[in-house]
């Protein structure tokens, strides 16, 4: 019917991109058994979905100066501090939520207790990355697709962290080289792909700020950094038509890399736990607070988010799924641009539910599998240490394994033993991925429902249109 063919026109590029996930893990099933390809020529299978990687980490660095300045300058001070307020209690919580939720589920499923360390493998083989790596770079293609200026670096953690779990020897020295890497860059403040958005956050509120002080001379760059979000908007819809492309073969490269699925078999439980966590937060524990305060339906508001969510499961990244969230959360869920200008970045950020929840059971599963008891002040621990490794973890993949060292040297673990957990992360970081940024939105909705009275203030009072100010 007529109602049908609106229902499929307005949602063509979910549809989309649901049919090319579920192409992709096809072709790369089939590609697997019938025509296995050696480790370079996944490489350049899996090509066309790094191009859409990169398009998008490109587009988060001019997106989040324009969201964040005009965010902050387009309120005024106490206002904005009001919201921040809110949106920083509503983080916090849940992420203590997410924790609480892991640590019960962990301690009832007993995922490592029947198992000890050594049955797991602490290795898989995986061929040097530098031939394609340098291949790639000499043909120039890769340069034309900057992530960021600092790209170098991440190539070569990237590269470290190939090699930690290269060869069954030299893994465990691999490894603490890679760790140490990584301590040595949280420590300084960086963030684990080279890009400090946290600083970068910081830096846009005090210049918003400024700006929104600034009266007459200030609403030139307030509209500058306006056309400037406009401008970077376009270009985000013009990223997301390529982006069932990308994904279908983002997709099934990663499944034909795959070393094997017999890892699965010996993780299983670890990973149901993780999994059943990640279900019962994002459909029970986030819309129940969401009804509460909104008193809207949260299975629509987490519909209307669906493009990102499945965006956010194929990539691993909270920060390069930013563009696609802004966009759900405006126009299908018509979240007022003051709010999600301003809130959306910083959760990317730091609001992660999922990882924080998985950084709780990651650790205490070790624990099970070291055969080490935990007292009450060491559960304790490792809730707080996990909600800190979750508000540090970068918005990048796999950022939450490099911060899992925080909460396992806090109370006593081996940091090395990020190596049990490892070969299964791509696909666990995937789902805690998708449960950050559904966090983030139901974070807009309710900090929203919570200001609109300093909002419909603002549109009395003030002289222009703030929501839509130009
Ligand atoms: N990949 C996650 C994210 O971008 C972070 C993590 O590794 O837990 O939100």
């Amino acid at each position: 019917g007529v109602n049908l063919r609106g229902l499929l026109r307005r949602n063509w590029l979910l549809i989309a991109t649901v049919v090319s996930v579920v192409l992709g893990i096809a072709l790369g099933i089939l590609v697997r058994q019938f025509a296995p390809l050696s480790y370079l020529d996944t490489q350049y299978f899996g090509f066309p979905g790094e191009i859409l990687m990169r398009m998008l980490k490109l587009v988060i660095l001019p997106l989040i100066i324009s969201s964040m300045i005009t965010g902050v300058a387009a309120l005024d001070s106490e206002v904005s501090g009001k919201i921040g307020l809110r949106a920083v209690v509503y983080y916090f919580s849940t992420t203590v939520i997410a924790v609480i939720l892991g640590i019960i589920l962990v301690m009832t499923i007993k995922p490592g207790v029947s198992q000890t360390a050594d049955n797991i493998d602490r290795t898989g083989t995986t061929p040097d990355v530098t031939t394609v790596d340098t291949l790639l770079d000499l043909v120039r293609v890769r340069s034309h697709f900057p992530d960021d200026p600092k790209w170098t670096f991440s190539h070569q953690l990237q590269h470290t962290i190939c090699h930690s779990t290269a060869s069954k020897d030299k893994s465990v020295y691999r490894c603490s080289k890679w760790l140490n890497i990584t301590k040595e860059y949280m420590i300084v403040g960086s963030y684990s792909d080279g890009m400090n958005i946290l600083g970068l956050i910081v830096f846009c509120v005090a210049f918003g700020l400024i700006i929104g002080k600034m009266g007459e001379r200030g609403r030139i760059l307030l509209e500058f950094f306006d056309a400037l979000n406009e401008a970077t908007m376009k270009l985000v819809q013009i990223i997301m038509w390529y982006m069932p492309i990308g994904i279908l073969f983002l997709i099934a490269a990663k499944i034909i890399e795959v070393e094997t699925w017999d890892i699965f078999r010996k993780m299983g439980l670890y990973m149901v736990t993780v999994l059943t966590g990640l279900a019962i937060h994002s459909l029970v524990c986030l819309p129940l607070i969401f009804f509460i305060i909104v008193r809207k339906n949260p299975y629509t508001f987490t519909l209307g988010m669906a493009q990102a969510l499945v965006t956010a499961l194929m990539i691993s990244s909270s920060s390069a799924t930013l563009p696609v969230t802004f966009r759900c959360a405006e126009e299908n869920n018509r979240i007022d641009k003051r709010i999600t200008r301003f809130v959306l970045p910083v959760g990317a950020t730091i609001n992660m539910d999922g990882t924080a929840l998985y950084e709780a059971v990651a650790a205490i599963f070790i624990a099970q599998l070291n055969d080490y008891a935990l007292d009450v002040g060491q559960i304790v621990t490792i809730s707080i240490t996990s909600t800190v490794a979750s508000i540090g973890a970068a918005g990048v993949p796999n950022a939450g394994l490099v911060t899992m060292v925080i909460v396992l040297t806090a109370v006593g673990l081996p940091a090395n033993d990020v190596t049990l957990i490892m070969a299964v992360d791509w696909l666990l970081d995937r789902f805690r991925t998708m449960i950050n940024v559904l966090g983030d939105a139901y974070g807009a909705g309710i900090v929203q429902k919570l200001s609109r009275k300093e909002l419909e203030r603002m549109d009395l009072t003030s002289d222009v249109d703030v929501a839509n100010p130009f």
